[in-house]
């Protein structure tokens, strides 16, 4: 007779060590991303690697293994003993997964791996900077290699090498029980209607974003977006905000969540928005339970999960009309001189120009989706093998051609543009999108129950927001699975329509379609 409540202990300290070393590695990381000096970089690669590796010996260790097997957690039934509390057994369900996703890939894999990684991106950066795709080729084909490898080591694909599905296996680190034909049934009407309503408004005159081309100053930028972030309410005594190259949030601990933004003088939106959306992904770190402090369920429930909070923000709440009623005289009185001819109903038509572009991370909300659903496409060919890797650049143009109604100068701006191919991240894509839906059926869903959401947002009170929020997202942590989180949230399924609906109305009278 194993002694449940003690069993249970030792899996929670192994699974605390591992939460700490994982905090530590994030400190390392963010320091690097924002104050290392650049010949720093060597040793603190070889710190990052040698915590990794303790990190992950530390779970897969035979001791983490035999005590879930003792309380009945195995691959087959991750929840365990029927007899304990549910929070213990998502607690056991969240580390099987985390065991077996690392005990199933072989040492010798990971590390060939992670060195085939490091080539690779190397390599991309320089492919992209020189627009050479067939330089970084190779490598991209090395890539899918191990994709594919990964996801037939992790149990998908079957005995019969079905590639589709060797796919599924890679959208599931990601989107936990979301395979390609479920996305399917979204995207497809997704494109169908985008590419509509873009061919629309392409018609139309734009809004005026003349004043948006005068120089904003950095240093004004950064003051701004500190006042900024105390409007949204974001607590300063856990969290702070510094400048790196790519904008990002970072965890090191229950009450210190990091966010970065960057400022250019050209564009003052980039850093905006940047402090908006990170502040979204902040606030659901920020905003886990007391019982979960400390443990794996202290977590987002997916990628897509926390991309919904971030696009929440930024999005349905940044991009709407009462939220410029509110902080529009705020950014006016931090840059009188350039704002002076502009008021609110100006200011927010502007932050709302449709403008399809190549490159995916400027676009605005109508064809951004467009750019995920491309990636996905092409990506869900590349590992099924239905599209070689070489054609790539070809078909790239082509899909750009079809949705976004673009010719697409270079690769450097188009099959080269992001990182994650490089890295080996293909599946990530999709949850990118997938958190736009997610975030529209929680919109639907708040609104119920707070019929004057708009008079919060625009009195820049958003404390009713951010309290539902935590009753209804935040306190799950990553107990549920994101379907059945989604379902405890709105009462619904995935969704389409809500996104649709909501585009689709904001846009007509925008531009009076
Ligand atoms: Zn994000």
């Amino acid at each position: 007779m194993v002694n449940s409540a003690d069993t249970l202990a030792k899996l929670f300290r192994i699974d605390r060590e591992c939460r700490h070393l994982e905090h530590a590695l994030a400190a390392l990381q963010w320091d690097q991303e924002t104050n290392l000096p650049p010949k720093g970089v060597e040793d603190r690669s070889e710190q990052l690697a040698m915590l990794e590796g303790i990190s992950h010996e530390r779970l897969i260790a035979g001791e983490t293994g035999r005590l879930l097997e003792s309380l009945e957690s195995t691959s087959e039934n991750p929840r365990g003993d029927e007899g304990l509390p549910d929070i213990d057994r998502d607690f056991l369900r969240v580390l099987r997964r985390k065991y077996d996703k690392a005990v199933k890939l072989p040492a010798d894999f990971v590390t060939a791996a992670a060195r085939a990684e490091g080539l690779s991106q190397a390599a991309w950066s320089q492919a992209r900077k020189n627009n050479d795709f067939a330089s970084f080729l190779p490598h991209l084909e090395t890539m899918i290699e191990f994709s594919r490898k990964k996801a037939e080591y992790w149990g998908f694909g079957g005995q019969n090498g079905d590639r589709a599905a060797l796919y599924d296996g890679l959208l599931d680190i990601y989107e936990p029980g979301m395979p390609a034909p479920e996305i399917d049934t979204v995207f497809l009407p997704l494109r169908d209607r985008l590419v509509t309503l873009l061919k629309k408004i392409k018609l139309c005159p734009p809004p005026d974003t003349s004043f948006l081309s005068q120089p904003f100053d950095a240093e004004r930028q950064a003051r701004l977006n500190r006042r900024l972030m105390d409007y949204l309410g974001f607590d300063r005594r856990r969290g702070r905000l510094d400048i790196s190259a790519h904008p990002f949030t970072t965890t090191l601990g229950s009450d210190d969540v990091r966010i970065t933004t960057r400022y250019f003088q050209n564009n003052l939106l980039s850093g905006v928005f940047s402090v908006i959306h990170e502040s979204g992904h902040a606030f659901y770190e920020m905003g886990f339970p007391p019982e979960l402090r400390g443990t794996s369920l202290a977590d987002g429930a997916s990628m897509a999960f926390h991309e919904s909070q971030s696009r929440f923000w930024e999005n349905v709440i940044g991009r709407s009309r009462p939220f410029w009623e509110g902080f529009f005289p705020i950014l006016k009185d931090g840059f009188p001189d350039q704002l002076k001819a502009v008021d609110s109903e100006t200011f927010y038509r502007a932050v709302n120009l449709v403008k399809p572009a190549n490159i995916r991370v400027d676009a605005d909300e109508v064809s951004y989706a467009l750019h995920i659903i491309l990636r996905f496409e092409l990506e869900k060919r590349l590992i099924s093998g239905e599209l070689s890797a070489e054609k790539l650049p070809e078909v790239w143009r082509q899909y750009t051609q079809e949705y976004l109604g673009l010719e697409s100068d270079t690769d450097a701006d188009g099959a080269l543009q992001d990182v994650h191919w490089s890295q080996g991240s293909f599946g990530y894509f999709p949850s990118y999108a997938l958190g736009n839906l997610y975030g529209l059926q929680i919109r639907k869903a708040i609104l119920k129950d707070i019929p004057d959401f708009e008079s919060h947002v625009a009195r820049g009170d958003f404390g009713a927001i951010r309290a539902w929020l935590g009753d209804h997202v935040y306190r799950w942590g990553c107990r549920l699975a994101p379907a059945e989180l989604l379902f405890k949230i709105t009462g619904e399924k995935l969704s389409v329509i809500p996104f649709l609906e909501y585009i689709e109305a904001k846009y007509t009278e925008l531009y009076g379609l």
